[in-house]
């Protein structure tokens, strides 16, 4: 067996034997203060079909605050190692077997990634290092939103920045004002095979009312839901697995090949998006939140200036749209309030900000 880095900007490798074992079935409520004091530890996989590994490395790291190297090990395949080191892995343990060629290909991918960021500032390797997100944030701030937008896709960034888009209840907006500077942005669109009929229609009557030209449906493997959730109610046992099913994979590769995603995250939605900058670190790309500054009352204003549509869904309540079986109406909590109601889950995954520091 050999160690792979799945991070080789990181820090060393603890110099350890062995590492001690968490199966990848564990439940992160389960961990106990030995546990989570280790230096390293090494989660293994039953199967690489079994995603319950990946939730527990991503709430060993999100919620559980843990620091210490992460190893994964057990059955995996080399097309994992995106997602593996996205939940938060340091290595992984693979045989040196005929997959090994793979694998190496696979880390050797992040090394190139980032040392061409590192190597090579040119306007697709964004990644500005250490405070000059700050820089840029400043810079941001100072812009109208427009102006960002132009700025964003037609300067900085083009062709390495795509809209991040749920055509949810204030989706319009951004996806209208990345429409005015070039209606051929690339808007990613997560199919989960659970959302409301009506978003559906609703995506289908903006693309054509705002003549978007390079919309890309997203949507999860076949085979990972026969495998993983046969069926379709993996969200009644464990949402967290259930969104990484669903979004945060079919999710990952896609996402790869830009340097910029544009979401429509607002400071007004609450919980962890209070304090939400205009543009922050996620691994090795950016994510751009240009309206993460506006009230409800100036998206209101936008859509009656430029007489957008609204969700269907928008009159019975619904002010934050998800997959139908995670959402309700919002109550008095917030805009956010009927998402994954009295579970005390706000997020979904896909947005992580601060996973890595790359030098
Ligand atoms: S929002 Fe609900 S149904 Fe949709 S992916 Fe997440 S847990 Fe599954």
């Amino acid at each position: 067996m050999t160690a792979l880095l799945l991070r080789p900007e990181g820090a060393p490798a603890p110099k350890l034997p062995t590492l001690p074992q968490v199966p990848g079935d564990t439940l992160w409520s389960a961990l106990g203060p030995e546990t989570l004091g280790a230096p390293a530890l090494e989660i293994a996989f039953p199967s690489f079909k079994d995603g319950r590994g990946f939730t527990l490395a991503r709430e060993l790291r999100d919620r559980l605050g843990y620091r210490g190297w992460l190893r994964a090990s057990g059955d995996l395949l080399p097309d994992q190692a995106t997602h593996l080191r996205d939940v938060g892995f340091d290595d992984v343990l693979v045989s040196e077997d005929h997959t090994l060629p793979a694998w190496e290909r696979a880390a050797q991918r992040f090394k190139r990634r980032l040392q061409r960021i590192a190597a090579e500032p040119s306007p697709r390797a964004v990644a500005p290092l250490g405070d000059s997100v700050q820089a840029l944030n400043d810079h941001f701030a100072a812009l109208s939103t427009e102006a960002l937008f132009e700025e964003s896709l037609r300067r900085r960034w083009p062709g390495a920045i795509a809209v991040l888009s749920s055509f949810g209840a204030e989706a319009a907006v951004t996806l209208h004002l990345a429409a005015q500077v070039d209606r051929f942005t690339p808007v990613l669109f997560l199919d989960t095979g659970k959302l409301f009929p009506e978003t559906l229609a609703y995506q289908r009557a903006l693309v054509q009312r705002l003549g978007l030209g390079n919309v890309r449906v997203i949507k999860p493997a076949p085979a990972a839901l026969a495998a993983v959730d046969p069926q379709g109610d993996l969200w009644t046992r464990d949402c967290n697995a259930c969104c990484a099913l669903r979004k945060v994979e079919p999710l990952t590769p896609e996402a790869e090949a830009f340097s910029v995603l544009i979401t429509g995250r607002k400071r007004v939605h609450g919980d962890d998006r209070e304090r939400l900058p205009i543009l922050e670190r996620q691994g090795t790309q950016l994510r751009l939140n240009p309206l993460a500054a506006w009230s409800e009352a100036e998206v209101e204003a936008y859509f009656e200036r430029f007489d957008l549509p609204r969700h269907p869904l928008w009159a019975q309540g619904y002010r934050s749209l998800g997959c139908a079986p995670c959402t309700a109406p919002a109550g008095a909590a917030g805009p956010r309030s009927g998402r994954w109601a009295g579970q005390g889950k706000t997020e979904c995954g896909i947005h992580r900000p601060q996973v890595v520091t790359v030098r």
